[in-house]
């Protein structure tokens, strides 16, 4: 399935998704003091609220699913949590959300998941254990029906199987003939997978790992061979930016992405994409790129609490 399959849906096209998504150039000396061109692919444009490679990734499920309740998995933080409830509550289907943490729910929910809530998505905790073991038929069952949701269309964690990797395939597409490298952060690495194959040997993909423990090489690989049969494209991974894993930071990252919104005017969504430009930065540094050679950096999405999405500021 290609975007074009999905769009036929009327209930995604009725959202009017801004595609392809914009690509705009970023002067910035610090590519173009070693001759290198930098341009931002906005994904985080394509929709106000399915924001960036979500609305890429979710798009083929939301086809797939076909008016049945949305069940999937995520994290306290999970960006992909809040896609889907957000694209629950755009187009009218249930959603149920398995998060990580069974503590979490005699908790106050926290701002990403309240605003899952707030969207409409029921959520079910399991423990640590349960969730680990979530792709086993027999405990996914279990927590299905635990979670009164039997007859759910299931999309994976992360959003990421071989639909979404498909899904993925038209970023790299609109990007060939734009740029010589393709850079993104890699949560599952899905997007990437789908990115390179869409840019063939037309460019370079590059994945910037955002978790500690370099398993995405495997998980890349299975994905794309989920997807498409064997290996696409000329990828590869820089794992030295992932700052000590999921959702940690140090004083010098935070400093780097508030620098660079004030520089450009860009927000910079903080799990993801500010470890990428901060990769991308640090490449750039060690003539990594060759002169005359342009680099896209996908902005795979917004920082939450947002403009768009997030509470009202108080005055
Ligand atoms: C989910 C997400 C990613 C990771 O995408 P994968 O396909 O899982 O690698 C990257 N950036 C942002 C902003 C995300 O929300």
């Amino acid at each position: 399935m290609t975007w074009s399959d999905d769009s036929r849906s009327p209930g995604l096209a009725g959202l009017r998704p801004r595609l392809p998504s914009p690509v705009e150039d970023l002067p910035d000396g610090r590519f173009e003091r070693h001759g290198v061109r930098l341009v931002l692919k906005r994904d985080d444009l394509i929709h106000p609220e399915l924001v960036g490679n979500k609305w890429r990734k979710l798009a083929p499920h939301l086809a797939a699913a076909d008016g049945r309740t949305l069940l999937t998995f995520g994290g306290a933080y999970s960006n992909h949590l809040r896609a889907t409830a957000a694209a629950g509550r755009l187009l009218g289907l249930r959603t149920v959300g398995v998060v990580r943490g069974h503590e979490l729910g005699d908790r106050p929910l926290n701002p990403s998941l309240a605003r899952c809530v707030a969207d409409g998505m029921r959520l079910h905790f399991v423990d640590r254990s349960t969730y680990r073991r979530k792709n086993d038929p027999a405990t996914l069952a279990a927590v299905l029906r635990a979670a009164g949701a039997e007859d759910a269309y299931v999309v994976p964690e992360g959003g990421s199987d071989a639909r979404a990797v498909r899904g993925c395939r038209a970023l790299g597409e609109e990007l060939a003939g734009v740029a010589d490298v393709a850079a993104v952060a890699c949560g599952t690495g899905g997007t990437l997978a789908g990115m390179a194959a869409g840019l063939g040997t037309r460019a370079r993909a590059l994945g910037i790992p955002v978790l500690k423990g370099g398993f995405l090489q495997t998980d890349v690989h299975a994905l794309q061979t989920a997807a498409f049969g064997g290996p696409r494209g000329d990828w590869s991974l820089d794992d030295r930016f992932h700052f000590g894993g999921y959702a940690r930071t140090t004083p010098e990252l935070d400093t780097f992405a508030e620098d660079f919104e004030h520089r450009h005017g860009v927000p910079v969504e903080r799990l993801y994409v500010a470890k990428l430009l901060y990769a991308l930065v640090s490449l750039a540094a060690e003539n990594a790129f060759p002169r005359g050679s342009t680099v896209a950096a996908v902005i795979t999405g917004r920082p939450f609490p947002g403009p768009a999405t997030g509470p009202t500021p108080s005055p």
